[in-house]
């Protein structure tokens, strides 16, 4: 069993745009944890501009041909294939991106960074060089590779939301416990009406999250293809006041909030980089107001 928090997002490209031969190689495996995957779309200059990026994927006879570089990729050097993002057509921008399934194994495909964070995340930096392929791995529709990832993010994204929930959650709960129980003047932290004020502040946070969280989880499973305004909501939400919930827990933990080894220590360093992966927050902000301006002029 190889247990990944980004099995969804790896394989999110084949599970909705592969075709049956692909779906019946990768996805039973993936779904019993005997695969690993991984979704390459970051590159070293092409980021937040996802649409900037420059790694090619040129057809020669019945393969294509990927040269370039993918960087801060999540179980990237353990993940067993890559659902690789790579400019098929001459153009520039978000059109002529491809989507292809590229093996671990494939002679071109090397691993030469792994990348170390400030909480353990498996992350690494990949180069393509002369990557020959199959045109049978090309994942969906040649040349849109960019609403293909798109569309992938618009899923995972309500889990990151879910995930930095989780994290929230779990520095209310541990922070709770700790002002019930530490005591000072006189009485309990808890006793506090500042203190008070801060726990009110988390618990509506987590619960604002989880219903944002909730209802983008919901809309994708019951009415819509689509929930870009809902899944940046939740995203932006979620992952933002996270942040703010687990520094309060910090705070009230006085000096063991800091000391190496606390659940809260750990939660501190653990939910840093969730507002940046699958799109900074500020990239969120973008897609709400588009999203928002959209809906009124038409
Ligand atoms: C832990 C982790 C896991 C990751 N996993 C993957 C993965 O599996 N696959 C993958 O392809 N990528 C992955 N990434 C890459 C991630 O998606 C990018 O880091 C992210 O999109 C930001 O790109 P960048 O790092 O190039 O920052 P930049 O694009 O340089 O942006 C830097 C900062 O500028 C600000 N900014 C950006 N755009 C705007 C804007 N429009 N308006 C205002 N401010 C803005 C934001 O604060 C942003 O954080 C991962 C990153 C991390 C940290």
């Amino acid at each position: 069993m190889k247990p990944s928090p980004e099995q969804g997002l790896g394989s999110g490209p084949i599970s909705l745009f592969g075709n049956a031969e692909q779906k019946e190689r990768f996805l039973p495996q993936v779904a019993a944890g005997k695969m690993l995957s991984a979704f390459a779309l970051s590159e070293p200059e092409a980021g937040s501009d996802v649409a900037a990026l420059s790694t090619s994927a040129t057809q020669d006879g019945d393969n294509f041909v990927i040269n370039g570089e993918k960087t801060w990729i999540s179980n990237g050097g353990i993940a067993d294939f890559y659902t690789v993002f790579a400019r098929s057509e001459p153009t520039s921008g978000a059109k002529g991106i491809s989507c292809f399934v590229v093996e671990a194994d494939n002679p071109g495909l090397s691993v030469v960074e792994r990348i170390d964070l400030i909480a353990p995340h498996p992350l690494a930096h990949l180069r393509f060089e002369d990557c020959r392929i199959p045109k049978s791995n090309l994942v969906g529709t040649r040349g849109k590779g960019f609403g293909h990832a798109m569309a992938t993010l618009d899923v995972f994204r309500t889990t990151v939301g879910a995930a930095a929930l989780g994290m929230a959650r779990r520095a209310l709960d541990e922070t709770t416990t700790h002002v019930l129980n530490r005591k000072l003047f006189g009485g309990t932290l808890s006793d506090l009406q500042l203190v008070q004020g801060k726990l009110s502040d988390m618990a509506l946070a987590v619960d604002a999250s989880a219903l944002l969280v909730y209802r983008s989880a919901w809309t994708k499973d019951c009415v819509a293809q689509r929930v870009t305004r809902e899944a940046a909501m939740a995203k932006l939400h979620a992952t933002e006041s996270a942040q703010l919930v687990i520094d309060a827990a910090v705070q009230l933990h006085g000096g063991s909030g800091v000391t190496k080894g606390n659940i809260v220590e750990s939660l501190y360093r653990d939910i840093r980089s969730l507002r940046i992966y699958e799109g900074a927050s500020e990239v969120q902000q973008t897609i709400i107001a588009r999203q928002v301006l959209n809906q009124t002029l038409s």
